[in-house]
């Protein structure tokens, strides 16, 4: 019998492929001829290349993004050499707009199927497995064509395939144990009606929805089964509103406090009924992803995105007063018009919106989008291997792109890891803004040669003790004090670093307090079961300014990981 693999590689282990997934779910004729393999890009060519030699499969198809495919491409190389007889296809989104020129390029493939992948792979199955029909026939496909009639084989490409409905794709997560310890992804819709020149879901447009029946079936699954979260992959979720409010009132209704949803919005687009519900929803019940990438609007005009920030903001700030949702904003560095101080605008605008996560982004120009096609136009200099990073513009030399490097590693260290937040808070008025905060931090990391060094969380807090009083030293203790409990809301930590201190809270203190808190619990709520020795082991007690602060870990924000805290 002959045997095809799916082979999906993976950024992180807690990563699933829902592509194969869907591939297999789509040709349930061929059962168990069709495996899925998943591995992971941490897993070393060799170790891979062992995986497959084993499985020996007569087909092998990989599923190729722009952060996989390197190292595809190098593991094919030896894949043919080990089974020579293998016949590889390839198929997403960074093979897809190129294909001839990337077959070309790769004499180990067969073929490439282009765009969504369904109903082409079915059609390659009942060509392989059900040994009907002939390549030629197959819509959606590039390949290497051996018909006998060429001297050496020759690439053909039969076109593009309309799209499918997407009622027709099956619901992959049925044996949901396959998936324990895995994010769960999910689309309602595929396509976007949007046409932002960087992105390629802009080039196929076909905007479709799956039956909003379907979709609650199978959420009501998803709830049932207490899935920690469910990531939906649908490009834009709220394009139709008729659509985003079924699918989070449904969501809403029907919680169980387990799941989290993670949807991509237009928060501009959000109206006044989609917040009022979302503001009534469970803390952690869902998550938003915002796309802002600038606040320039000569460069939103130019990348073709219909924004407005003004709106943005005002929506992001309301979802973010109600304090129940968790809001990732992106920046994109590199775009047309933006320069290194117009990007610095667009920084301090999205950070002033005090989202949980804010990711700076650097363009990648990616083959087949419109950014690539202006390219010369706009001077872009890119890594010639993928992620296709951007290395210069017109606007933004490779200076400007390293600083703005060291930006966002200070960034993601100090903001996105949330364990900062009070001492970046008080250090932010000793700067003209936030971006020269982190632009400085930077600069004193290269400065004192700690940009070349792996640091634990613990050197991270005393350089950030230094770098702050170096900036004031008259708030040295304020700085001490944030730190300290920046530090404790995040872990009850064993060593403290050396700024810290000693404890300043006297033994008898704490016992008094924990003798009384572990009759009354006026603070610790859930910690009926423990005696109080137990209590004081799992929660930290500070004293600071002649009051008590007090850390409680059980209830930690589910926005934040943060500890509750009362200062007594
Ligand atoms: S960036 Fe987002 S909104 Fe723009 S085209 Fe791509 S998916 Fe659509």
């Amino acid at each position: 019998m002959m045997k095809v693999l799916l082979a999906a590689i993976n950024a992180k282990y807690i990563h699933s492929n829902l592509a194969v997934y869907s591939l297999k779910g789509y040709a349930p004729s061929y059962g168990e001829s069709i495996c899925i393999g998943e591995y992971t890009i941490n897993q070393s060519v060799d170790d891979i290349l062992i995986e497959l030699y084993k499985e020996a499969p007569d087909v092998l198809c990989f599923s190729c993004y722009v952060w996989n495919v390197i190292y595809i491409k190098q593991l094919i190389v030896e894949v043919k050499k080990v089974l020579p007889d293998v016949e590889i296809w390839l198929g997403g989104p960074e093979v897809s707009y190129h294909g001839v020129r990337f077959l070309e390029n790769c004499p180990q493939a067969k073929g490439i199927m282009l765009g969504e992948g369904e109903e082409t792979f079915l059609e390659l199955m009942h060509y392989y497995l059900g040994k009907k029909g002939s390549l030629d026939e197959i819509k959606g496909i590039v390949y290497r064509s051996e018909d006998g009639l060429e001297e050496k084989p020759v690439i053909k490409e039969n076109g593009w395939r309309p799209v499918i409905d997407m009622n027709t794709i099956p619901f992959v997560y049925s044996d949901i144990e396959k998936f324990k310890h895995k994010i769960i992804y999910y689309e309602a819709s595929r396509g976007c009606p949007f046409s932002c020149s960087y992105c390629l879901s802009s080039v196929e447009k076909c905007l479709r929805f799956r039956d909003i029946d379907l979709v609650k079936k199978e959420l009501q699954f998803f709830i049932d089964k207490e899935v920690p979260q469910v990531k939906f992959v649908d490009r834009t979720f709220n394009c139709r509103h008729d659509h985003a409010m079924a699918v989070w009132s449904y969501i809403a209704e029907h919680d169980k406090g387990k799941t989290n949803f993670h949807f991509e919005v237009a928060a501009d687009m959000l109206n006044e009924e989609e917040i009022c519900l979302i503001e009534t929803m469970r803390p952690g019940l869902i998550q938003l992803e915002i796309g802002v990438q600038s606040t320039n609007l000569k460069t939103i005009k130019e990348i073709r995105r219909m924004m407005s920030f003004e709106e943005v903001s005002r929506k992001v700030s309301r979802i973010h007063a109600s304090g129940n949702v968790h809001q990732h904003l992106d920046l994109i560095a590199g775009l047309p018009y933006e320069d290194y101080e117009s990007f610095r605008k667009s920084f301090n605008d999205v950070y002033a919106l005090h989202p949980e996560q804010l990711q700076l982004g650097f363009l990648k120009v990616l083959k087949g989008s419109h950014m690539y096609k202006m390219s010369a136009k706009y001077q872009l200099q890119y890594q010639d291997r993928p992620p296709f990073e951007v290395l210069s513009t017109r606007w933004l030399t490779y200076q400007d792109v390293i600083r703005l490097k060291g930006i966002e590693e200070m960034l993601e260290v100090h903001y996105n890891s949330g364990q900062f937040d009070r001492t970046l808070r008080l250090l932010e008025p000793e700067f003209s803004d936030a971006f020269s905060l982190f632009e400085e931090l930077s600069r004193y990391y290269v400065d004192n040669g700690l940009d070349k060094v792996n640091h634990s969380r613990i050197t991270r807090y005393e350089v950030l003790f230094d770098f702050a009083v170096k900036q004031n030293e008259k708030k040295k203790e304020d700085f001490r004090k944030s730190l300290i409990i920046d530090l404790y809301l995040r872990d009850n930590i064993k060593n403290r670093p050396s700024f810290a201190g000693e404890p300043t809270i006297t033994k008898e203190d704490a016992a008094q307090f924990y003798d009384e808190e572990h009759i009354r619990h006026n603070y610790l709520k859930g910690y009926e079961a423990y005696d109080k020795r137990q209590m004081r082991k799992m929660t930290h007690l500070e004293k600071m300014d002649g009051k008590l602060v007090l850390f409680d870990y059980m209830n930690k924000s589910v926005l934040n990981n943060q500890a509750s805290v009362f200062y007594i």
